[in-house]
């Protein structure tokens, strides 16, 4: 009998079940200005879901195909094996850049350097321009090589996701979700956009796929009141990651920064240290509108981390490169489609290969 008391002590040590009890016994909030708290069941996660139709670079390539196809064949037309370099050469490349959306001060350096590379002769025919094109993009693209690393701590990790309406903000934290219970990390979310209805049921939808529990208020609710109960559920559960849902409306720019900016100011008040990323989306068929969302969004909160979707569309793939070139946040991850399975680390050194090769 000792002993199974003593058993039975030690299992509840053992798994944070204390925690867990007082979370699942403590009553669904309910104040009149907040709407009411409610915390989704997981549902099991969906190994078929997850698994990939294809490998990971075939993946790349076959989302930057239309990308790729694009530059390469323009490319091709301007880098003519066995022609003269000519100074039109230059000129055609430099047209081709700011089309692929690689900005005008990424294009012009990038210029600079393999001009002056030609007129003291250290290139010589369009392949080695090409060769030298394609390193220096490389280079530009290896500096904000920097994937995510959620370390072991004794609090939820914690990513505030932000960027404006429709860049795939919600469907990035569902593929975030997976991705991270995937790798045995429990985690939450954190309804913040509650701008919409249908924003909240959106991102519960892509929860119930990931199998993550979902804080949410009501329609209209002030987004920081929804992370202040997200970090006390995830704290109370020993959450490995939390993740923050938020609003992206453009027309009230002002505001959704100053809204934003409490979402991280609690946050930081609730545990110290965090957030720990602020995770801009963007999406890339926008182009240079990309570029001035980056500044807005690092100026008003201090972006960690860049996540860039929408790689498999029309996009035209440069601005990885204008905002690298810019910016020097380390990007995090690309969207390569809309399944759940559709997001990948990003790597320079793949991403050139299935751009350029
Ligand atoms: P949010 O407003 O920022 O939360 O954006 P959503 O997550 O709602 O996404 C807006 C649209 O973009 C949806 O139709 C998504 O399916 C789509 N989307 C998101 N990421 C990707 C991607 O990597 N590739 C493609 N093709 N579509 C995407
Ligand atoms: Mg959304």
């Amino acid at each position: 009998m000792e002993y199974m008391t003593s058993v039975i002590l030690y299992l509840l040590k053992a798994s944070s079940l204390p925690g867990l009890m007082l979370f699942f016994t403590r009553k669904p909030k309910k104040d009149e200005n907040k709407g009411s708290l409610t915390v989704l069941d997981a549902e099991a996660l969906d190994e078929e879901e997850l698994e990939a139709p294809e490998g990971f670079l075939a993946r790349l390539r076959a989302g930057l195909e239309k990308t790729q196809s694009q530059f390469t064949k323009r490319l091709e037309g301007i880098l003519v094996p066995g022609r003269k370099i000519e100074p039109q050469t230059f000129d055609d490349l430099e047209e081709l850049l700011i089309t692929s959306d690689l900005g005008v001060g990424t294009t012009n350096s990038l210029l600079q350097e393999l001009r002056g590379k030609a007129e003291r002769r250290e290139i010589e025919n369009p392949e080695a321009l090409r060769k030298k094109l394609r390193e220096e993009l490389e280079r530009i693209l290896k500096k904000v090589e920097g994937p995510l690393e959620v370390p072991d701590m004794d609090r939820p990790f914690v990513i505030m996701v932000v960027g404006v309406n429709g860049t795939g903000k919600t469907t990035t934290i569902g593929k975030l979700a997976m991705r991270f219970r995937h790798q045995g990390k429990s985690v939450l979310i954190a309804a913040s956009d509650t701008f919409r209805a249908a924003a909240i049921e959106q991102v519960e939808v892509w929860a119930r796929r990931a199998g993550a529990p979902v804080i949410k208020h009501r329609e209209g609710s002030d987004p920081s009141a929804v992370a202040f109960d997200a970090i006390k559920a995830a704290s109370s559960r020993g959450t490995d990651v939390m993740i923050v849902d938020t609003a992206g409306r453009l027309h009230t720019k002002v505001n959704l920064m100053d809204e934003l900016k409490k979402v991280k100011r609690i946050i930081a008040r609730e545990l110290t240290g965090a957030p720990d990323e602020i995770m801009l989306v963007l999406d890339a068929t926008t182009g240079q509108n990309a570029t001035q969302q980056a500044k807005t969004f690092n100026e008003a909160l201090g972006v960690t981390g860049i996540v860039l979707t929408k790689l498999d569309g029309t996009a035209k793939g440069g601005i990885i490169i204008a905002i690298s070139d810019e910016f020097k946040i380390p990007v995090r991850f690309i969207g390569v489609g809309e399944k759940i399975y559709d997001l990948q680390e990003f790597n320079a050194e793949n991403f050139i290969h299935a751009l350029l090769d």
